[in-house]
């Protein structure tokens, strides 16, 4: 694909959202706007890596898989303009599609039958982190991290979406509830929330989630791949 990076692609079990448990193609965009502390995919964001790709290679790659569903990942897709000719030519293969993004960048001409946000907290912030000495991307992940804008134009475009927060601690309700009063057109059904972790959480810490979730009618979201197959890539 001229001028982006793919990691990489492959056919697993959509691990995370509404879809949790959905056979499914991934594909991931190589490269990204934000550097969080706790990125799951570092050689797709702090040391991106991959090769390129053409949109045919990709599609034909999807449909030869024989799942249904795509999900186009990264790093951060919604920064790569070919996001649009890949997401068109999946749906015209009668593919559906899932767009996973932090929500901070947009491109208008984008397809999506579900759009996946996951706004970044202040615990993504990679403060003291040491693969940036310097300070410099604390600082640009900090500015970037949160696009009302984007994020409104996004849940306005996209009816099927879901809003997912990775969450660390009780202290970050205070700020999902500020950021959730800047947007607009959300229901509590879209709101989820996700323990941080690579590993699949002691469920004596993550009680407060669920009761977070029950109270508030938002969901409780885990990340059946760990389970299923570990922090290993390819799945
Ligand atoms: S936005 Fe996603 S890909 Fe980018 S650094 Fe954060 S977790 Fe990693």
């Amino acid at each position: 694909m001229s001028g982006a990076l793919i990691s990489e692609s492959f056919v697993s079990i959509q691990g995370e959202g509404r879809l949790t448990g959905v056979p499914s193609w991934f594909v991931r965009f190589s490269g990204c706007n934000l550097r969080c502390a706790w990125c799951d995919t570092p050689y797709a964001s702090w040391d991106p890596e991959g090769d390129k790709r053409s949109v045919g290679e990709l599609v034909d790659e999807a449909k030869a898989s024989g799942v249904a569903h795509a999900v186009v990942t990264g790093g951060e897709p919604m920064i790569f303009p070919q996001v649009v000719p890949l997401t068109h030519a999946l749906r015209d293969a009668g593919i559906h599609v899932t767009i996973e993004t932090a929500g901070t960048a947009d491109q208008p001409e984008v397809h999506a039958d579900l759009m996946s946000l996951s706004p970044k907290l202040a615990n993504s912030t990679p403060a003291g982190d040491p693969r940036d000495p310097s300070g410099a991307w604390a600082v640009r992940h900090e500015e970037r991290r949160l696009n009302i804008p984007v994020l409104n134009a996004l849940i306005g475009r996209f009816p099927d979406r879901q809003l997912k927060f990775v969450v660390s601690a009780p202290e970050d309700l205070a700020e999902i509830d500020s950021l959730l009063s800047h947007l607009e057109g959300w229901s509590p059904g879209d709101v989820m929330l996700m323990p941080e972790g690579v590993k699949s959480p002691d469920p004596a810490s993550v009680q407060w989630v669920a009761r977070t979730c029950i109270e508030r009618g938002w969901r409780y979201c885990n990340r059946l791949h760990i389970e299923l197959f570990g922090d290993t890539r390819g799945t």
